[in-house]
């Protein structure tokens, strides 16, 4: 066994503190030292501390700070831009045992939670009262509370419905200073000073550990009409998005897949568009015809019902399994896949698309096409087989590249998986030398011994 040393103080404390939930078993740790994202972690965990209460997240913090011990706090680790891997020796505070529902409440449209529920199970127990967290990102049936929280993300309703920014009231949060924090409110409207949820919305565990979070939620759709429609070239696909928008249609999903993508999972080859909008009860067949009306691909599959809507979209659920096997058919066990992330103005997507492509064709990169397209968000996709030092120079190209389409058509270098260790360059890319100056010294107020998540986003 390795104890921790860390700033001196041994595992001992950790263990009568928290007993078999904490863990320093070299074999286990492993388990805990990576993320989704193909960036590498620079050290490994000390041990893994899993806290049941509120109570002890704020003694851990404590002692972190103590200590001066780094903390990397996890959910389910489903990140994509290097937001949990280490960068130095230190504790990982998984929050898979804080997972409880604490309160819904669907007359004041919130729900209380802790941060260690998965999205999927909160909307499980949300459907019997007839409401839902509206945000879904693909990785919805791993994904937690806390770490989307941590990570501002979206998904496949942020067509209508945004992302994380916009559906979270308020929260409990342990500070780097060991302060536990009570922000924001249970109400849907709330004006109490400056906005420090929305600081913390997206901090990807840098400023604050989230204890608890009072999530807004919203009546189930009543109904909606859905069309799988496939196209032959994806500019076309993305000028249909853009005329659907331009028609004051608002999708409450519009998702694609490229060709292969969409062979693999099942579909032609071609590039399919799945389109959804809520509507109310009866209104279903007008909206389905006013979608086949305004789009030009060809319709393959249509849907009226919120559940068959819903149905229709599952294929697209299966976008990162199709994006795994087509680079394993390639590069067999050694690929690594790199899930990209950029926005861009809806209006822009058609020329955001074609400079994307242009620059995968100059790199010689394999691209991989699908994902979110109704919100401006793209996750072009691409790999390299592990061990490529040239693969991973394209790659890495690739990935400055698409920053620069971003904030060259208005948009941004994330949407969605936010910045880790993968886009830190590129924040500084996008923006201005004083603005990272006053986020700085947003993080030392909260964290003036710089140990929740070093090394991330700054
Ligand atoms: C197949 C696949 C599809 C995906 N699709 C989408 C998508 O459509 N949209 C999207 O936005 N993202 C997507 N993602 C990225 C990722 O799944 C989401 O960001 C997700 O919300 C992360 O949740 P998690 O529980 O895995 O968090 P983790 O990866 O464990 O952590 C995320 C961040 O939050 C911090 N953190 C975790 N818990 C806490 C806490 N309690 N307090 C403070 N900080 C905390 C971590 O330190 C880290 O910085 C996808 C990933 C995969 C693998």
């Amino acid at each position: 066994m390795r104890p921790p040393e860390a700033g001196g103080i041994s595992a001992r404390e950790l263990r009568k503190k928290f007993g078999d939930r904490f863990i320093d078993d070299p074999s286990f740790l492993s388990l805990y030292s990576r993320e989704a994202s193909f960036e590498e972690p620079s050290a490994g965990p000390l041990g893994v501390v899993f806290p049941t209460s509120e109570e002890e997240v704020l003694w851990l913090v404590r002692w972190a700070y103590e200590t001066e011990t780094p903390i990397f706090s996890q959910g389910s680790a489903t990140s994509l831009s290097g937001n949990t891997v280490m960068t130095k020796p230190g504790i990982v505070v998984s929050f898979e045992r804080m997972n409880k529902i604490v309160e819904v409440n669907p007359t004041d449209s919130y729900a209380a939670v802790q941060p260690g529920i998965r999205l999927e199970e909160l909307n499980v127990e949300l459907s019997r009262y007839g409401v839902f967290f509206p945000v879904d990102p693909g990785s919805v049936r791993s994904a937690t509370v806390g770490g989307a929280i941590a990570n501002g993300a979206g998904g496949m309703r942020g067509a209508k419905y945004g992302a994380m920014r916009d559906w979270v009231l308020g929260l409990d949060v342990v500070t780097g200073r060991g302060d536990l924090l009570k922000i924001g409110c249970r109400t849907l409207k709330c004006r109490n000073g400056y906005d420090l949820v929305r600081l913390v919305v997206g901090s990807e565990g840098t400023l604050g550990l989230v204890t608890e979070a009072v999530l807004r939620i919203a009546p189930m759709p009543e109904s909606a009409a859905a069309v799988l429609i496939y196209y032959d070239d994806l500019p076309t696909l993305v000028e249909d998005v853009v005329r659907v928008r331009a028609a004051r249609v608002w999708p409450l999903f519009a998702e694609f897949l490229g060709p292969a993508e969409s062979r693999e999972v099942g579909l032609e080859e071609r590039y399919s568009l799945f389109l959804g909008v809520d509507v109310n009860r009866g209104a279903e067949r007008d909206m389905l015809n006013r979608l086949k009306g305004l789009v030009r691909g060809a319709v393959a599959r249509e849907a009226l019902g919120l559940d068959s809507s819903m149905d229709l979209l599952e294929p697209r659920r299966k976008l990162f399994s199709a994006q795994v096997a087509l680079m394993q058919r390639r590069l067999g066990s050694e690929g690594l896949l790199i899930i990209e992330d950029i926005v861009v103005p809806v209006s822009k997507l058609p020329e955001a698309v074609r400079r994307m492509v242009d620059l995968a064709e100059r790199l010689e990169i394999p691209l991989s096409l699908g994902g979110h397209v109704g919100d401006g968000n793209l996750h072009p996709t691409t790999w390299f087989r592990r061990g490529d030092a040239e693969g991973a120079r394209r790659a890495r190209a690739f990935i400055e590249g698409l920053g620069k389409i971003a904030v060259g058509l208005g948009g941004s270098v994330s949407a969605e998986h936010g910045i880790g260790t993968l886009k830190r360059d590129l924040l500084r890319m996008e923006l201005a030398p004083t603005v990272l100056e006053y986020m700085k010294a947003l993080k030392s107020i909260f964290d003036p011994k710089g140990i929740l998540n070093p090394g991330k986003i700054l």
